[in-house]
């Protein structure tokens, strides 16, 4: 009998490809409706994040010794750990990708889109370069708290990482470059073009869902790294469900190595380099209450992380004596938006004109500046909730207003997607 796991994150990708529809959403996740099920095992393989399983399967775990193994370079996570593993690999370097999951690719399979400022797609097409204001705008953002250079790094570094993957033929046919216009702030982005990744099943893993992946630009960017491994034999051994644990280091302090452990037991790799990649920690409750003071209540939250984001490399270096900042850490809430909820209602819950109660029925916050500003202090309210409020009047003065934005109806996708929400709207908003 096959069943799922709370480590759902709702992607629906079992969902839209069950051949006897017996998936569905119920409360935080899919649930699998044994009646229908013909125990194919369709949705086992296709989860990305392994939390379909067969629990009548009897599976048997070897046991083995302490494994010992050398490297040039070991990478800790499959998800932009990848990229590391391939350019030290073309380098010349032995690498071993460490993965604490059954599955490759961590929460960098859910990437829709790819946000560099300015790349040589723009020199190409005339667009101007704003990568001095974005720094300004990113260092600003991060209320001046993380060093100007480093943002600076990322800026310049995210668009060569861009013209990097130009090399690759299939990024020509993959990605797209639009004008903003006289726009610049569009979401987390600052550019004045903006890369986008136009049909989203491209790289698809069978995935129909148009909220969310994988299959879009994470997982093409994923699936080139190991198309070039596999294309220029490099030296990358991929070995998942080994889950790093603790950094090995020297009498004089240098670290050495990896310890991992797989279902068997331990893995000794000695290394010359370790590159941490472990993802964030949109899975690990107590790290979100101690760095941010979130997730403190019962009210379960959905998340969209993988569940192997943990926040691993935090232990790994707390080993060490390396404490990270809480005041230079950034945790993005950002819901209800895609699967299962609408796009389109977050969009207008989000809408100034919206009214904002917490469960008491109080107004909590300022409305006018939109629930993403309010998304940073919800936690202070009864349970970390808050339903928004608004008419059918209002709900069809702002979709038409979101229908007749130019910048959106150039947005074929999207405007696509919010045009299938529209039509379902009364039934939608409804529910809320
Ligand atoms: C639904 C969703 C949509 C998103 N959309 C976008 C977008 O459109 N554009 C964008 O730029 N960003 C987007 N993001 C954010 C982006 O995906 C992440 O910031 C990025 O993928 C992080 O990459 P990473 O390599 O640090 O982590 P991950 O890709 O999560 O990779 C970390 C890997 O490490 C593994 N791991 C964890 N612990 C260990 C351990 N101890 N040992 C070995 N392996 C371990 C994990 O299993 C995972 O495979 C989105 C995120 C989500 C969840
Ligand atoms: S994570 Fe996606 S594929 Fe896996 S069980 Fe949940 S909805 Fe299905
Ligand atoms: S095992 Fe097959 S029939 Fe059953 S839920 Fe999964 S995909 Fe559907």
């Amino acid at each position: 009998m096959y069943k799922i796991a709370d480590t759902c994150v709702g992607c629906h990708n079992c969902a839209m490809e069950c051949p006897m529809q017996a998936i569905g959403y119920v409360g935080l996740k899919n649930e699998i409706d044994q009646d229908k099920c013909i125990e194919c095992g369709l949705c086992e393989k296709l989860c990305h994040t392994a939390s379909i399983r067969d629990v009548d399967a009897v599976t048997v775990i070897e046991k083995h010794p302490p494994i010992n193994m050398e490297c040039d370079v070991v990478v800790c996570g499959s998800g932009t750990g990848m990229i590391a593993a391939v350019r030290a690999a073309q380098a010349g370097k032995k690498v071993i990708v460490l993965e604490k999951s059954k599955k490759t690719g961590g929460n960098t399979d859910y990437a829709h889109m790819f946000f560099p400022v300015y790349t040589e797609w723009h020199k190409k097409n005339n667009f101007e370069d704003v990568r001095i204001d974005a720094v300004e705008e990113f260092w600003n953002r991060s209320g001046k708290k993380i060093e100007r250079e480093l943002i600076e790094t990322a800026v310049y570094k995210s668009g060569e990482f861009f013209d990097w993957l130009l090399q690759f033929p299939d990024t020509k046919k993959a990605f797209d470059i639009v004008s903003l216009g006289e726009m610049r702030n569009v979401g987390p982005m600052y550019t004045s073009a903006m890369i986008v990744f136009p049909d989203r099943m491209y790289d698809n893993l069978l995935c129909r869902d148009p909220a969310i992946g994988p299959g879009w630009a994470g997982t093409f960017i994923k699936n080139q790294m190991f198309k070039t491994i596999r294309e220029q034999k490099l030296d990358v051994e991929i070995l998942t469900e080994h889950a790093a644990k603790h950094l090995v280091t020297d009498e004089s302090g240098t670290v050495t190595g990896v310890t991992a452990e797989n279902p068997g037991g331990t893995v000794n790799i000695s290394a010359k380099a370790v590159v941490l990649a472990t993802g964030g920690m949109g899975r690990s409750d107590e790290k979100l209450q101690k760095y941010f003071n979130f997730f403190d209540c019962e009210t379960p939250i959905h998340r969209f992380s993988v569940p192997t984001d943990t926040g691993d490399a935090i232990d790994m270096l707390q080993e060490l004596g390396v404490e990270p900042d809480p005041e230079r850490m950034f945790a993005s809430i950002f819901g209800p938006a895609h699967h299962p909820f609408s796009y389109c209602v977050f969009r207008i819950m989000e809408h100034p004109t919206c009214l904002s109660v917490n469960l008491n029925g109080e107004r909590w916050q300022d409305e006018t500046g939109g629930l993403m500003t309010g998304r940073k202090t919800i936690q202070n309210e009864p349970k970390e909730v808050a339903y928004g409020i608004f008419s059918q009047a209002a709900v069809d003065r702002i979709a038409k207003e979101y229908l007749d934005d130019p910048a959106l109806a150039k947005e074929k996708f999207v405007y696509e997607c919010w045009q299938e929400d529209l039509d379902d709207l009364p039934s939608q908003a409804s529910g809320l």
